[in-house]
Order: C-alpha cells, then structure tokens, then sequence
C-alpha cells in the first residue's frame, strides 16, 4: 500500500484513514518532495493560532512550488476532496473555492448545452 505524501503529524485534526484507492491508482506520490522533509508543514496542529497558520501554509507552499507532481496532488485532493491540510499548493479554503467555481462552470455548461441538444432532437 502507497504511503500519503505527506504524513498529518498525530496532534493534527485530520482523519485517520486518508489512502484511499485513487491513492493507489498511481505513482505520484513516490516523487512527492513532502515524503522527504518537513511534512509537519502540511497540517495544522491544534489551536493554531492565525499568524502561525499562515507563515506555516506559505510555507508549505513554497515545498509544494518545487514538487513535480504537483498537478496530479491537487487533482486528488480536489476530487476526493480532501477536506485538511496543504495539497498541491492549495489550502483547504482555497480548494473549497475551486470546487465552486467548477461546479458553477459546470452548471453553466449544462445551460448552454441543454438547448443545442433539443434543437437537434427535433430536427432529427
Ligand atoms: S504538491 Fe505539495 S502536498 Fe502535493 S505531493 Fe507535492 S509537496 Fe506534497
């Protein structure tokens, strides 16, 4: 079984099962740089306060801006959702945001496409 990328230290709010079979279904995670160093970066600890979560995620950030597998990272925790931690350069926050957009985009492409495929219902 793959091992996360980047391991939630104990003390952090997180759930304790986060391999998953999409974990599984890939390699990406044996070339994640957060595997090799400073993976407490990655999670909060409990009762963090506000300025320390901040330098901490900027942080972790900067890691995730120099791992090459970025992009897949942060398809995973959009698509699983994962609902903690840094992944793929991307808060929690900040992924709940590009959730909604794409849910938004995706509603408007159902607009925009239910009208071409009645029109073409009844010309054919
Ligand atoms: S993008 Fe960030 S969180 Fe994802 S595997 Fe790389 S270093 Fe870890």
């Amino acid at each position: 079984m793959l091992q996360t990328p980047h391991q939630p230290p104990q003390a952090a709010v997180v759930p304790s099962q986060r391999v998953t079979a999409r974990d599984q279904d890939g390699p990406w995670h044996s070339e994640a740089v957060c595997r090799r160093d400073e993976a407490g970066l990655f999670f909060a600890p409990s009762k963090e306060p506000t300025a320390a979560r901040l330098s901490r995620e900027e942080a972790a950030k900067r890691v995730c801006a120099r791992c090459p597998v970025l992009v897949a990272c942060r398809e995973h925790a959009l698509l699983q959702p994962e609902p903690y931690g840094v992944w793929g350069g991307l808060t929690a926050a900040e992924r709940r945001v590009v959730l909604a957009r794409r849910r938004r985009r995706d509603a408007e492409l159902q607009k925009t496409a239910r009208p071409a495929i009645s029109h073409i219902a009844a010309a054919g």
